[in-house]
């Protein structure tokens, strides 16, 4: 089992070293990376401008790529031959802030794994639900990502569906079980602040407050606030089954 390792934070993220540590007792891992951080860059790849993947490590010495693109492009660069052998299984994280609800629309932690669906490659999503807290510890996150991963290995997860892992914040004693769930709905409160550079020239800042979300039952949101893991399996077909119906009783010509 060849695994690649990627994330949206940055190679240097304490969060992407925390997966690789989760990882490695499964099979082989590679890491490529990108050199900055991506969050909430969505699922964007670089078509007008080259690529570089230079040779890093992590602060364990573990050997990676550092790639100037995007977490998309991290992934299609390594499937497609910066790596001796293409990966087995995508996983992307640990994020650093949750990807809740319309979160996946703006993460690029999911758009590393859903980039290796395109690919035809299973890829897998890790979050850690923190806030923005120094000194995070990941012994909790750690532990279930290996332990879902291991599980989706198992169960042969297919390249046509990709698991969106969410790990509630505190100790692994805090957290009980983990519930397979739907996506909920984010409430984004951030209104639009105006200010003025020093030359009395506008900018703008667009929210900044952490947005909340309807805590349903059965949702991902609803799982974390309950301190349980959330497990949401995601695929890309955003089709309106019911209004394909509707639409196509709809006469659109003369
Ligand atoms: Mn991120």
């Amino acid at each position: 089992m060849h695994i690649l390792i990627t994330n949206d934070d940055g190679v240097r993220s304490p969060g992407l070293l925390a997966l690789k540590q989760a990882l490695e007792p499964l099979g082989d891992v590679s890491v490529v990376a990108p050199d900055r951080n991506w969050s909430a860059g969505g699922h964007s790849r670089t078509l007008f401008s080259p690529l570089r993947a230079n040779p890093t490590r992590l602060a364990d010495g573990t050997p990676a790529f550092e790639c100037d693109g995007t977490p998309a492009d991290c992934v299609a660069l390594a499937v497609k031959g910066l790596l001796p052998t293409p990966p087995d299984l995508v996983v992307s994280g640990i994020n650093l802030g949750a990807n809740l609800g319309h979160d996946v629309l703006y993460s690029g932690t999911v758009a590393a794994a859903m980039e290796a669906l395109i690919l035809g490659v299973p890829g897998i999503a890790v979050s850690l639900v923190h806030g923005y807290k120094p000194n995070t510890s990941f012994e909790a996150a750690r532990m279930w990502a290996s332990r879902i991963v291991a599980q989706a290995i198992q169960q042969q997860l297919p390249a046509d569906v990709l698991l969106n892992i969410n790990i509630p914040p505190g100790p692994p004693e805090a957290i009980t079980a983990a519930q397979v769930v739907r996506l909920g709905e984010r409430i984004y409160p951030g209104e639009l602040v105006v200010r003025h550079d020093p030359r009395g020239r506008p900018y703008y800042w667009i929210g900044g407050e952490e947005p909340t979300g309807k805590l349903a039952d059965g949702t991902d949101l609803g799982t974390i606030a309950a301190s349980q893991v959330a497990i949401t399996p995601l695929h890309f077909d955003l089709t309106s089954m019911y209004w394909i119906e509707r639409l196509q009783s709809v006469r659109w010509q003369d």
